[in-house]
């Protein structure tokens, strides 16, 4: 795929742990997640300082916590700045905690090289509809001393139904606070797992979460998830037909969960951890031969990005369908004829 010293993007899942509850998310009711928590001592040993040097980006974000929660965030986001002066830092999230001390460290640590994402999907009153148990009051507070203090940051907001007409005064609302404004048209209404579309999401609070009823708002693959039927057949066929272009031998990226597993990116690490599913049951098992192997807590790095795992998702992909082995993970977001990630922010 890529060896140890090309990498120069690392996308780090610091905690398993989120004061929320959103109903799209992987960690939501998942009774396979743990809490697990990478502390600053294991952070220094996996990510050392020669390796920081080569990195031009470090994002923390992950599929099951908020970075925001994990205790050691801002000590980790100081040594990865130590070692590397211009290394442009990330981080995001649901911005609903913290104290003002908090934020105004973390502007300042980013500086001109960084930028938080601050998913808010809506105002006041629509907030926490989506994102289930999050304060408005301290996400506007968040955003606001983060800024304040010279934080560089982006509002990424989820557009549904019961949002949908607080767009353009959530970006009024982003100007005034200093920060970019980004719409983003989920992609998960279609569930592959289930080999359909999918047109309501319930939450843990009994709300009927809808996708927005505005073309101008919506994922254009998700509008093309018919038509791919009509001419494939089932999801399953197109999965077995496309080429595959692996978006992480693109950016040079890899994936670290809050458990030290190494991964080439968020969607292979998910799966091994789906609400569905036993463990050991979704396909992405059978590349591993022992998750040790994967744990960087165990195992160094280089040996894993250069080891078993990665080499045999790379050789799924030219086999001539997902039950003789190739990765239904990498076919579904990584295939050429279906980008419902890339559609979210177009
Ligand atoms: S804020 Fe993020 S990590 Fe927390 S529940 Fe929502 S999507 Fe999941
Ligand atoms: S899903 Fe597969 S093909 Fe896509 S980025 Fe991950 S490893 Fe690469």
């Amino acid at each position: 795929m890529y060896n140890y010293s090309q990498i120069s993007h690392v996308h780090f899942e610091p905690t398993q742990r989120c004061q929320a509850a959103c109903p799209m998310c992987d960690r939501t009711n998942n009774s396979h997640i743990k809490n697990a928590e990478i502390s600053i001592n294991q952070f220094k040993q996996i990510i050392n300082s020669d390796f920081v040097k080569q990195l031009r980006s470090f994002l923390m974000c992950g599929n099951h916590g908020d970075p925001m929660i994990a205790k050691d965030t801002l000590e980790m986001y100081k040594w990865l700045r130590y070692n590397n002066e211009k290394l442009h830092l990330q981080m995001t999230t649901n911005g609903g905690g913290r104290s003002d001390d908090w934020w105004k460290s973390l502007a300042e640590i980013f500086g001109e090289h960084g930028k938080v994402s601050f998913s808010v999907d809506g105002l006041e009153d629509t907030n926490h509809l989506y994102r289930v148990n999050v304060d408005w009051k301290r996400v506007e507070n968040s955003m606001d001393v983060f800024t304040q203090a010279g934080g560089k940051g982006v509002w990424v907001f989820l557009i549904f139904e019961h949002n949908e007409h607080q767009v353009e005064e959530a970006e009024r609302m982003a100007k005034l606070f200093g920060l970019e404004f980004v719409r983003k048209k989920s992609g998960r209404w279609v569930q592959s797992y289930k080999n359909k579309k999918v047109d309501k999401k319930i939450t843990i609070k009994g709300k009927e979460i809808k996708p927005p009823t505005e073309p101008k708002h919506q994922n254009k693959s998700v509008n093309r998830y018919d038509k791919l039927i009509k001419s494939h057949g089932t999801f399953q066929e197109y999965l077995d037909k496309t080429k595959i272009k692996c978006k992480s031998i693109d950016t040079k990226e890899i994936y670290i969960s809050a458990e030290g597993l190494v991964t080439p990116c968020c969607w292979t690490a998910g799966n091994l951890y789906k609400v569905y599913e036993k463990i050991g049951q979704n396909q992405i098992w059978s590349y591993i031969d022992d998750v040790k192997n994967i744990n960087v807590l165990y195992k160094p790095l280089n040996e894993i990005i250069e080891g078993n795992f990665f080499k045999k998702i790379e050789q799924s992909w030219n086999l001539s369908s997902c039950t003789q082995g190739k990765s239904k993970v990498c076919a579904e977001k990584c295939g050429t004829g279906f980008d419902a990630f890339g559609d979210q922010w177009k």
